[in-house]
């Protein structure tokens, strides 16, 4: 069982939330996974084009401070989309982050330009950065989320430090296709593609599935968005995938979880509008154990969660979580 660390934001106080997180976050023991003169990862989501309801920089800039003041050096990081968006490709989200106000430390795409720079680990396509780094803080907007119920730490790491590649894997049972109206046979993809599985026919441009290693580097290459793929995977099976991922991104670093509970969406930061919040703001958690973490936000909202997509088990992704050695469910609130 895991303390669970909470900054409850619904009392009225003299001072600013931000500073009342300076102080949380001394209170936290995040300081306990930074190294001295080596890089600690922020993980984080710097919001899609058009929507504002991700975790401020204001505090993100708080974390980096706290970790250069324990010696290390800050290194945000995040992954490319599989969707086609503002941060599709390594260049491009760069350039959201800094337009979105994350321009206090180093941004640094964990999967690369085209998001098919990955490592293997136990089958699982993790960005090469995060299998690199030794320490991490993984910075989490808990709100709604459409296949899993909810997005806290749990689908952070296992979505957001998969490759693009992986991306593909957990959302659809098949491989990428070229729909034959939208391509120009400009040949890029055949060119871009390190495992010839990009071929010439009659009928244009094919994808050999035997030979394909289903990367997802291809589709960022395609100027027409004429590489698809289905998004046929069910809600479970996303759940597993992400507890799965999750439980293999954070093998070789210290990890410490901070999730915001606040801006309550019924959707995630991909989404590029904001749409109306399905709770009130509460406050802040923080923990060692992504588990226990999300299970305590999870516990604060259930009904929301559950009434948002009554056909999703928002509790698949922490048994399967539990399952992979991620965490354990069990956990104690103590307030800040
Ligand atoms: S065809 Fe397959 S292996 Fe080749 S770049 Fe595209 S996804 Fe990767
Ligand atoms: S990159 Fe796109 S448009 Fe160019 S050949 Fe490949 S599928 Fe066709």
């Amino acid at each position: 069982m895991a303390d669970v660390l909470f900054l409850d934001l619904r009392k009225e106080y003299k001072d600013s939330h931000t500073v009342l997180f300076e102080r949380f976050l001394k209170k936290t023991g995040v300081h306990t996974v930074v190294e001295k003169n080596a890089v600690c990862a922020v993980k984080l989501h710097v919001g899609e084009h058009g929507n504002s309801n991700f975790v401020s920089p204001l505090y993100v800039r708080r974390v980096c401070d706290h970790i250069r003041n324990a010696g290390g050096s800050p290194v945000l990081t995040d992954t490319t989309t599989l969707y086609r968006g503002r941060r599709y490709r390594g260049d491009l989200h760069i350039d959201l982050a800094r337009e979105h106000g994350f321009d206090f430390a180093p941004f640094i795409v964990g999967d690369g330009l085209y998001g098919d720079d990955y490592v293997d680990v136990n089958g699982s396509k993790i960005a090469s950065l995060i299998t690199r780094i030794t320490a991490m803080v993984c910075v989490s907007h808990f709100k709604g989320h459409l296949n899993c119920g909810f997005g806290g730490a749990i689908k952070n790491l296992g979505m957001g430090c998969a490759s693009k590649g992986g991306k593909l894997k957990m959302h659809s049972g098949s491989k990428p296709t070229i729909n034959q109206e939208k391509c120009t046979r400009c040949l890029r993809c055949l060119n871009y593609c390190i495992v010839d599985a990009i071929k010439e026919s009659a009928d244009g441009l094919i994808i050999d599935h035997k030979l394909c290693t289903g990367c997802g580097g291809c589709m960022s290459m395609c100027p027409e968005k004429a590489i698809v793929f289905t998004w046929d995977a069910a809600s479970s099976d996303i759940q597993k995938g992400i507890a799965r991922y999750a439980a293999d991104s954070v093998r070789s670093a210290h990890v410490f979880f901070i999730n915001f509970l606040i801006n309550i969406s019924p959707n995630c930061d991909c989404f590029h509008t904001n749409e109306p919040m399905i709770a009130d703001d509460i406050g802040i958690l923080a923990s060692v154990d992504p588990v226990s973490l999300d299970q305590a936000c999870y516990d604060m909202i259930k009904k929301a969660i559950d009434d948002l997509h009554p056909g999703v088990n928002a509790q698949d992704q922490l048994a399967f979580a539990e399952e992979f050695g991620l965490g354990d469910r069990a956990y104690e609130i103590k307030k800040a």
